[in-house]
């Protein structure tokens, strides 16, 4: 019997995704780090550089963070692009989907100084075009707004769902079936905004899911880059009987009869 696991041996892998690059994340970051969880946050390089503010509908004042604070604080997490200037996308040109994919990565990358690899698209609207661009463009992976609402790995990279949108009703009972789930690679994939969690009132129960998932170890918290990385490199396993070819380029682990084992590349 061969069963897949994540790194180290985990059985489940665990990721929080946060975008815009809000004023919140100073809070919201500091509690992930407190924690020891590794979060994904998908930044508009141009809104940052104009430090864009909105009013959100009950009357606070959302506002981007600037370069400089962005630069320290994401230190030791995921930083994706989310394009230059967040605009529905359904009107643009693919020249304007280029530059709005590339350009951002290319800014966020020399602006903060690490490599982005990661996609998520703004607003709900998302198509095979914007998909093409995302890998014309050098990503690994590129996010859409559908949710699976279930642990199943997406197998999917370059429409990639995430599980859950954290203000929808549920939150609580989804994080509990997830600890409950034994299904083989579970992932929980949390998706949403930290300024949500001042307009909803969600610290509390924020804090609670991250608490409560920091103490479990057979989980994995992972970024959505590491995350799609360790599945590729599963996808790419060959798995003959009892015996295992490993030439991904990265370690990987299985349980094999009960017992964990990790397999080096062959490469
Ligand atoms: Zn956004």
């Amino acid at each position: 019997m061969i069963r897949k696991l994540y790194p180290d041996g985990k059985r489940k892998a665990f990721n929080i995704t946060y975008d815009d690059g809000v004023m919140q994340d100073l809070r919201f970051v500091e509690l992930m780090n407190r924690y020891g969880l590794k979060g994904t946050f998908n930044l508009n390089s141009e809104l940052m550089k104009t430090r864009f503010a909105w009013t959100h509908p009950n009357g606070m004042e959302v506002k981007r963070l600037d370069v400089d604070t962005a630069r320290w604080l994401y230190r030791g997490h995921e930083i994706a692009s989310h394009t230059r200037t967040h605009p529905y996308m359904r009107d643009l040109s693919e020249a304007e989907i280029l530059d709005q994919l590339g350009q951002d990565k290319q800014d966020l990358e020399e602006m903060l100084g690490v490599e982005v690899a990661g996609f998520a698209v703004p607003f709900r609207y998302y198509s095979p075009m914007i998909a093409e661009c995302a890998k014309q463009c050098g990503f690994e992976y590129a996010r859409m707004s559908e949710f699976s609402r279930n642990y199943e790995p997406c197998r999917d990279y370059w429409f990639w769902k995430t599980g859950f949108y954290h203000i929808e009703p549920g939150l609580e009972a989804f994080v509990e079936g997830f600890f409950e789930t034994d299904e083989e690679l579970a992932v929980c994939q949390i998706v949403g905004h930290s300024y949500d969690l001042d307009a909803e009132g969600l610290w509390g129960t924020m804090e609670e899911i991250v608490r409560n998932i920091s103490r479990e170890e057979t989980i994995w918290s992972c970024t959505n880059l590491e995350l799609v990385r360790y599945l590729k490199a599963m996808d790419a396993v060959d798995i003959n009987g009892s015996v295992i070819h490993n030439h991904s380029g990265m370690d990987l682990w299985f349980e094999i009869d009960g017992e964990t084992v990790c397999i080096p590349s062959q490469q």
